[in-house]
């Protein structure tokens, strides 16, 4: 990683041989003589480290300091002489990574920009962990779906959209056929490959703004914001489609196909979480009564729906 300094003095001299200097050491290098500078400068150059005098005309190192934390994502080190008025307790409480006494030996300010270098790394690191960690929350390991945790997290959040927007918002509930008779057949771990190609399936049937989620065992639902339930019936008879033309080949000369019953309902205003998913799920075991692998819809009440 190659890293970007933005230094910032007025004072010509320092702010001239610390450029040359930080130039050699192999950073990418540009300077500013005051404050209202470097804001210009940060429009275009993102540096991953300001290096910032904190006694200047106009606004101060104090105040860029924290203007930078509050709008750009870099690091900042401080300098000032000795007996200037400003302590190290208000440049670290203003934001800054760390502080510099002036005059400074070179190898000193590189070793302080190599320790905020580290930090930084480190920080980037404990961010794609979090993002990691809370990816690993919400996944379904098997299918690469979302788990039911996170459909109950996402539901109240697409519904209060559709209540602030009134844009539809759908749901599809889907369950494979007779999944107890494959895996009485062909063993548990047949049926595994069964649930993971479902996964593909879903999410090859999505669009972004759609989330499907490994809802239970062998169920799953789909989250359809921005769609109507006539839309959404279509996207439920291609995952249908879909899967009813694949074929499983658990044994040898073994030949197999897996259907699913899907159940397909749309969000109304007389409706609160339970009522939404229970009517998709009712819809469902229609298509379960009406002989599997198929799609049925339960309008909502008070929608007269006429279907494609
Ligand atoms: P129906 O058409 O009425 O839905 O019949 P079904 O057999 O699919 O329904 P039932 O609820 O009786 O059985 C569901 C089966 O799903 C039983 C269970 O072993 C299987 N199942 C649930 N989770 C998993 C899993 O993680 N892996 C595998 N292989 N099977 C699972
Ligand atoms: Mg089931
Ligand atoms: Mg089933």
């Amino acid at each position: 990683m190659t890293i970007s300094i933005l230094i910032v003095d007025d004072e010509e001299a320092i702010k001239e041989t610390t450029e040359e200097f930080l130039k050699m050491s192999g950073y990418i290098v540009q300077s500013a003589g005051s404050a209202e500078e470097a804001v210009n400068i940060l429009q275009t150059f993102h540096p991953k480290i300001v290096l910032t005098d904190i006694t200047m005309q106009g606004m101060d190192g104090l105040e860029l300091t924290q203007l930078i934390k509050k709008k750009y994502a870099a690091e900042v080190i401080v300098m000032t002489g000795y007996c200037a008025d400003y302590s190290y307790e208000e440049a670290i409480f203003a934001g800054a990574s760390d502080f510099i006494f002036k005059p400074f030996r070179f190898e000193e300010l590189n070793l302080r920009i190599k320790r905020v270098v580290r930090e930084i790394k480190l920080k980037k690191k404990h961010v794609e962990l979090i993002r990691e960690l809370k990816d690993f929350a919400i996944t379904d390991a098997l299918t690469n779906l979302y788990n039911s945790k996170y459909f109950f997290e996402n539901l109240p959040k697409e519904i209060e959209r559709h209540n602030r927007y009134q844009h539809p918002l759908s749901l599809l509930m889907i369950d494979i056929d007779k999944f107890k008779d494959y895996n009485d057949s062909w063993g548990h771990l047949e049926g595994d490959k069964v649930l993971m190609k479902m996964g593909e399936i879903i999410t090859s049937c999505l669009r972004s703004m759609d989330t499907g989620y490994r809802y239970g065992g062998e169920e799953f639902t789909v989250l359809l914001p921005e769609t109507d339930l006539n839309q959404a019936l279509r996207v439920g008879e291609r995952i249908r489609k879909a899967l009813s033309e694949k074929r499983f080949y658990p044994d040898t000369g073994e030949e197999v196909s897996v259907t699913i019953s899907i159940g397909a309902t749309e969000f109304s205003t007389h409706d609160d979480l339970h009522s939404f998913v229970k009517r998709a799920d009712m819809a469902m075991y229609r298509s379960k009564n009406s002989g599997r692998n198929t799609i049925n819809f339960i309008p909502p009440k008070g929608k007269n729906i006429q279907t494609a």
